[in-house]
């Protein structure tokens, strides 16, 4: 296999697929994973959607090629299960994963409640809640979710571990140290690829982690992605594609793979 690329990080929505393309994926792009599969690599999608959601998506858009893996609402790291129709958790991070929220949840619990009075109180937004509690917000435009992330930001100045992800009006509280990089790292570490044979690509304030260099040495964009995301891959000596979603990726992929399976 020549090409450097061992393992590809690819964000779902806006990136691999986009409702406003007909159809909804590339089919260049898909052909070009599908070799790269072939030649050896191991294709990850990296997304907030839940495993649920993201099946969901697979089926819906009739995807012709599976990932590999999945890593899911910013956090989770699941393989293929025995039956390979379903997926299991890889390693025992989603486990800490999940007591580390926990444990957060309940330390920040005056943060979390001044900021449901804010929301409550001052925006339009939705707050969403899940069988843990309040997992994150849907806002009514981009202008009042930058205004709920400036409120967070202060709010959050005693909380160092309260983080969170946001991906256009959505928003998921997490904790600091799990979002897409750290679980893609979590990835590597458990399949043992080095940061320089892997290759990242998104669009949106919930994939700059993986995108600013640190775990992946190949980062991308395509040309839709916001201008954080762009400026992420620019820093990092990444590849800004100048088409949109799959076409863009399936760009990256050659620049990065210089036509060399
Ligand atoms: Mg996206």
């Amino acid at each position: 296999m020549r090409s450097p690329i061992r393992l590809l990080s690819i964000d779902f929505d806006g990136t691999l697929v986009s409702r406003v393309t007909e159809p909804v994926f590339n089919s260049q792009c898909m052909e070009l994973i599908r070799e790269l599969q072939d030649a050896g690599a191991i294709w990850a999608i990296n997304t907030g959607r839940s495993v649920d959601l993201l099946e969901t998506g697979l089926a819906e858009f009739a995807l012709p090629i599976r990932p590999d893996f999945i890593l899911t609402t910013e956090r989770d790291v699941f393989r293929p299960g025995r039956d390979s129709e379903k997926w299991e958790p890889f390693g025992d991070w989603n486990q800490r994963c999940a007591r580390d929220h926990a444990d957060l949840l309940s330390s920040a619990g005056s943060v979390l409640a001044e900021f449901v009075d804010f929301v409550t109180n001052q925006t339009k937004a939705r707050l969403i809640y899940n069988s843990e509690g309040l997992e994150g917000l849907a806002a009514e435009s981009e202008e009042e979710m930058d205004r709920i992330t400036d409120f967070i930001r202060r709010a959050r100045a005693g909380h160092p571990k309260l983080d969170y992800q946001r991906n256009g009006i959505y928003l998921r509280f997490c904790h600091a140290d799990y979002h897409k990089g750290a679980t893609l790292a979590e990835l590597a570490r458990l399949l043992d690829v080095a940061r320089e044979n892997i290759f990242a690509a998104g669009d949106h304030h919930n994939d700059v982690s993986m995108l600013d260099g640190r775990f992946a040495a190949m980062p991308s964009c395509p040309a839709n992605a916001i201008p954080e995301v762009q400026n992420a891959v620019s820093n990092a000596g990444g590849y800004i594609a100048q088409k949109d979603h799959g076409a863009g990726v399936h760009e990256a992929l050659l620049h990065f793979t210089n036509g060399d399976l």
